[in-house]
């Protein structure tokens, strides 16, 4: 017989060579075809009494990684239908569905012949709950092999047996610990807890494997043969008792309560480890059932899968425009910023020359890079071939000639209007006329500074994030004269660095900038409110954010804050700021010279290490206290969620962000707002607009008019509207089509 998906191959000893490698994918991810075959495939096997036993592995360089989300994505969507056709079996045919992957593993595993899993590479999810099924599993010592449940990240859990086999192999607190942070194992660290039999150097794998067969590997689970011991002792242990009640206090002090997919993991396996193994999988698939109908599974799959994959691969890039070389990049600026760009581009192969106003501060740019390599290379993360390699393509400079055969240039210098128009007008005397601008600017409104090119059409703004290692959001910043090819060449070099992108129109503080501004606009409005700093830190992790606003602004630098309200001021008048946080920047400024992480000294002390920073105690002298019993912090969650989507909203309201999905993984990438809820406006239609309004009007009532919805927002709550439904991503593109 044969497949589109897999090939097979039996040897001279019987053993059946199982080889999945679908075609024109560049990964092997489990579909409704994939998991046809597979069913197939073991009743071939097991019918065909040539074959002792099944070697599995992958013919891409990767294994598998794991389920298609898309396929679960378009799930939710029959899902939504069958509520509405059949409400009464909606539940029970998604059961039904989701016991498909779980039904076809436990007939793997009780299929009679020893099947043994050959893991050559990153082997995530579904794939390695099926190696989990087999009977052996072999890794190769690669440092490809990445073991991982990672489901948890995407808001749902292991659910074809993982939160079954994992702890039958291994004692319960790795095991826990394994799938509620979704983290990778190598493969040496997999085969300490049991997870795989034999780790072997790459070339070996197929003939180790082949061989467990060979010496009489059993066709039978541990958990199938009689009188099985669970390795962790069970949960009715002495040593049980005392895990239990941390790993739940654990993962309410990391996740407070805001991802049903990690609580489903505990439920799963401490009523699983109870019961006989067949009972243990029917509970998983019932918590799994109850998982995917979740506002949190469906919005996280959406932002943090289905829509960063495809903004990573160029949603948004204008169709034909050829896809950029880069033979070389300029930086200009070799400052905190410039220096990092330098690294991050020169990581991506491309070669870099790095301009300062002289040679000692463009070296001194490089030397960021050198320092970051010899600690990458002290890791084992990079050979020493590979960072001198990388070191090779940072040329620093202080000649602005050097920069003529540059096909980007990115611009990091001071954020002052004049230095930056010295610096495009040395920029655009040398380059190539068809070469784009690009500007890092945190703050001047890209349009404006065009205004000093001779060539606007070829400028734009490309905003990275500090720190720019790290991450992984890139606002690419449209001016009005902005031409394709600039967006297209923008996008292509975030692509390049392996970031992923999105495309912002031109306005005061972007995207992202203007929600976080929000966030942390609140917390002084809380503050001058007298609600106790502690309580204001905690409420916004309770709500999912990952840095207190107090801790963030302190790290963005107090006088950053105060220049920008000023700058506000100056601009707009004394009427766009409101004075009471002006007084407050300027106390905590000019007065008391606490301006955050940088001079040891903001919103929180800084001791010498290995102390950790505390909140200033002299916080609480500032404004007349209120007593915590009678602040709300369902309240202070709810105001620090809505302020931001409301700031949200109002940028797509203003056309400053087009595509929801651009909203909800900036959201997400570039200040980690609540990721349970998908992003800014997945947190609005998760709850609905109409519902999201009657928030707002509640809280305008008492923390100012802020809060007040948008004429959009009401018309869209009028008509019952979502964000996805209204300015949907895909009808638009198929519109531009
Ligand atoms: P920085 O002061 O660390 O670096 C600026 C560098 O530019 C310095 O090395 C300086 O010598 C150099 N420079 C000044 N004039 C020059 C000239 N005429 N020619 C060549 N080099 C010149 O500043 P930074 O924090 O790296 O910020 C740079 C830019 O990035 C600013 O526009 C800033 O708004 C933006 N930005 C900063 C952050 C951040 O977190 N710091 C984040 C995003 C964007």
């Amino acid at each position: 017989m044969s497949y589109t998906n897999f090939k097979i191959e039996t040897d001279a000893d019987g053993i059946a060579l199982v080889t999945w490698d679908m075609p024109e994918k560049s990964m092997n991810v489990f579909t409704q075809e994939v998991m046809d075959e597979l069913d197939a495939i073991i009743d071939q096997t097991t019918a065909d009494a040539a074959v002792k036993g099944v070697v599995f592995t992958s013919g891409k360089s990767s294994f598998s990684g794991g389920a298609d989300l898309s396929m679960i994505k378009s799930m939710f969507t029959l899902q939504a239908e069958e509520k509405k056709n059949d409400p009464a079996n909606a539940a029970q045919k998604l059961f039904n569905l989701v016991g498909r992957m779980t039904g076809l593993f436990r007939k793997l595993e009780t299929c009679g012949k020893p099947w043994v899993s050959a893991i050559n590479g990153t082997c995530m999810g579904g794939a390695f709950e099926l190696s989990l099924a087999c009977h052996g599993r072999v890794a190769s010592n690669s440092k490809s092999v990445k073991i991982a449940l990672p489901e948890v990240k995407v808001g749902i859990f292991p659910g074809a047996g993982g939160t079954q086999r994992v702890p039958r192999l291994t004692n319960t607190q790795d095991a826990l610990q394994m799938m509620t942070t979704g983290s990778s194992l190598t493969a040496a660290r997999a085969k300490a807890m049991g997870l795989v039999h034999e780790v072997v150097e790459p070339e070996k794998l197929i003939e180790a494997a082949k061989a467990m067969i060979k010496n009489g590997l059993k066709a039978v689970q541990p958990w199938d043969e009689k009188g099985f011991k669970l390795p962790g002792g069970g949960v009715w242990t002495p040593a049980s008792a005392q895990l239990w009640p941390a790993a739940s206090a654990i993962l309410r002090r990391e996740t407070y309560g805001n991802y049903p997919g990690a609580i489903a993991i505990l439920k799963c396996v401490y009523e699983g480890l109870q019961v006989p193994f067949d009972t243990g999988l029917k509970i998983e698939q019932r918590y799994f059932t109850e998982i995917l109908q979740t506002t949190e599974a469906f919005s996280m799959i959406r932002s943090l899968f289905v829509s960063m994959q495809e903004l990573g691969k160029g949603a948004r890039r204008p169709a034909g425009v050829p896809k950029s070389e880069f033979k070389k990049v300029g930086v200009v600026g070799a400052g905190f910023m410039g220096a990092s760009i330098a690294y991050v581009t020169a990581a991506a192969g491309i070669p870099v020359t790095l301009i300062d106003r002289d040679m000692e501060a463009a070296e001194k740019g490089k030397a960021h890079s050198e320092g970051l390599v010899k600690d990458s290379v002290g890791k084992g993360r990079l050979t020493k071939d590979e960072g001198e390699a990388l070191l090779a393509r940072i040329t620093p400079s202080a000649d602005y000639g050097d920069l003529k055969d540059a096909g980007l240039i990115v611009e990091a210098v001071f954020e002052d209007r004049q230095v930056k128009k010295d610096v495009i007008e040395k920029v655009e005397a040398v380059i190539a006329p068809d070469a784009i601008f690009a500007s890092n600017t945190s703050t001047l409104p890209i349009t404006g500074l065009a205004k000093n090119s001779k060539r606007p059409e070829q400028f734009i703004g490309v905003h990275f994030f500090s720190p720019v290692e790290k991450m992984m959001l890139t606002e690419v910043i449209v001016g009005k004269e902005t031409g394709d090819k600039a967006l297209a060449t923008a996008l292509d070099y975030v692509a390049a660095i392996k970031k992923t992108p999105i495309v912002v129109n031109d306005t005061r503080g972007f995207y992202v900038n203007r929600c976080v501004f929000r966030y942390i606009h609140e917390a002084y409005d809380m503050l001058i409110e007298g609600v106790p700093p502690a309580m204001i830190e905690n409420a916004a992790k309770m709500a999912g954010m990952p840095v207190g606003p107090l801790s963030l602004n302190d790290e963005v630098a107090i006088d950053l804050s105060q220049k920008i309200l000023k700058a506000t001021v100056a601009d707009l008048g004394e009427k766009a700021v409101d004075t009471k946080h002006m007084a407050l920047v300027n106390r905590m400024v000019d007065e008391l010279d606490r301006r955050g992480r940088k001079n040891g000294k903001g919103f929180y002390e800084y001791p010498a290490k290995p102390a950790k920073k505390y909140l200033w105690p002299g916080l609480k002298e500032l404004y007349p206290q209120k007593a915590a019993d009678k602040v709300d912090v369902e309240v202070l969650k709810q105001r620090f969620l809505a302020t931001i989507a409301l700031e949200a909203a109002r940028t797509i309201e203003e056309g400053i962000v087009t595509d929801p999905r651009e909203a909800d993984v900036g959201s997400i990438l570039g200040f980690g707002f609540a990721p349970y809820t998908g992003g800014t406006l997945s947190y609005i239609d998760g709850m609905g607009t109409k519902a999201f309004v009657a928030l707002c009007e509640k809280l305008a009532k008492g923390y100012g008019d802020h809060f007040k919805p948008t004429p959009l927002l009401k018309e869209m709550a009028e008509k019952g509207e979502t964000f996805y439904g209204r300015f949907d991503p895909y009808g638009a593109a198929q519109r531009a089509a």
